[in-house]
């Protein structure tokens, strides 16, 4: 499964930590590792990408929410999903702001990267794609892999994604020399005032098209059916979204990739209910199974088990088969399968099954008050 470090030991904060303890956690480690601190050193700029992961996570409520009870699994990662990985042009467009003043309010001489407010050329980000998989128990105990077709967009082989005849027929902007941004200097009361845009010109882009490809009309993208191989990880829910990063949409005029998100819809199994990890089967039981003892046979995700059945037993009573459940997400252990046993009472009796069971009458057929007491105990601790 993973080997990724926990999220929580990577801010070096505690499990139940505020945004605000996180956010200050992360923005200690990000100026730790920052690059400018550290320059060509490989191991520094792995800690900040871990660091940033981290607070891309831990800082969005749903996603921490996630993490916390599914770990790496629950954000993809597990189970052949590329997750994580955020690029350094990704960390800083999502996260520049926290640096504040630390490095004088812009990232000077980190060049060549887009975002981060409008310090560069702008990289286009491909948009998520979203699809339903629809997994049957056997499916979730076992994780599966499935192939799907998509309609989606992919980088035009003509031009490589660029929207330019050949890939090349394109200029570097003169407006802003190929920077993707415009400075403006105003003079005001307080002094010459500096602000940055996006060039209007390519907007952002950095460079002009002269030649339209002719296969994508200059956009760079087609949509195309793609086959698309989707390893689901066992132990997965109903509601879940597992992301593969890249696999979404391609950016216009080239640039990076969108995410594929999958939503994980459970079918119902028709015998067996679901409880996180573990499986509930209801059995009905007749009297004099539950009065003599016997056997019983129960469903289970991957075929049948008999379980034995004591004489004397009542209803309400859970017999737990250990490990006969599903698989945890994070690969810790197996869930169990619950036997809820109810005893049957037959409904429409003949006449002689009346009369013999008239004869069964007797005290020792009426439940007493320390019966009553030892049934009921454990109900009255439900509604506690
Ligand atoms: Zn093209
Ligand atoms: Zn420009």
């Amino acid at each position: 499964m993973s080997n990724k470090r926990d999220y929580y030991e990577v801010l070096e904060v505690a499990k139940n930590a505020t945004a605000d303890e996180i956010k200050k956690a992360y923005r200690k480690k990000a100026i730790q590792y920052h690059p400018d601190k550290n320059p060509g050193d490989k191991e520094a700029e792995d800690k900040f990408k871990e660091a940033a992961e981290a607070y891309e996570v831990l800082s969005d409520a749903d996603k921490r929410a996630r993490y916390d009870q599914f770990g790496h699994a629950g954000m993809g990662g597990a189970g052949g999903f590329s997750g994580g990985g955020m690029s350094m042009e990704d960390i800083f467009s999502h996260f520049g702001d926290i640096f504040g003043g630390a490095f004088g309010g812009s990232f000077g001489g980190f060049g060549g990267f887009g975002g981060g407010g409008r310090r560069g050329r702008r990289v286009n980000r491909g948009t998520d794609l979203r699809v339903r998989v629809k997994l049957n128990l056997q499916e979730i105990a076992t994780g599966v892999e499935k192939k799907i077709k998509v309609k989606k967009y992919v980088a035009c082989p003509d031009c490589k994604g660029t929207g330019a005849e050949n890939g090349t027929a394109y200029e570097t902007c003169s407006q802003c020399n190929g920077s993707g941004v415009v400075t403006q200097v105003r003079q005001t009361m307080l002094g010459a005032m500096q602000s940055t845009s996006a060039c209007p010109r390519c907007g952002g882009e950095g460079r002009i098209i002269t030649h339209k490809c002719a296969k994508c009309a200059g956009e760079g993208i087609l949509k195309e059916d793609e086959i698309i191989t989707l390893n689901i990880p066992a132990g997965v829910a109903d509601g879940m979204q597992l992301s593969m990063s890249g696999a979404g949409n391609a950016a216009r005029h080239g640039g990076v990739n969108g995410d594929l998100l999958i939503l994980v819809q459970e079918e119902d199994h028709p015998e067996l209910l679901r409880d996180e990890n573990d499986l509930i089967y209801n059995a009905l039981i007749d009297f004099p199974t539950a009065a003599l003892g016997g056997t019983l046979e129960v469903p289970t995700i991957d075929g049948k088990a008999k379980i034995k059945i004591e004489s004397g037993t009542q209803p309400g009573k859970v017999l737990r088969l250990r490990g006969k459940g599903l698989p945890s997400i994070n690969g810790y252990g197996l869930g169990d399968l619950l036997v809820n046993l109810s005893v049957y009472v037959p409904e429409n009796l003949t006449a002689d099954e009346r009369k013999k069971i008239e004869e069964l009458r007797s005290s020792n057929f009426e439940p007493n008050k320390s019966i009553k007491d030892r049934i009921f105990s454990k109900l009255r601790h439900m509604f506690d």
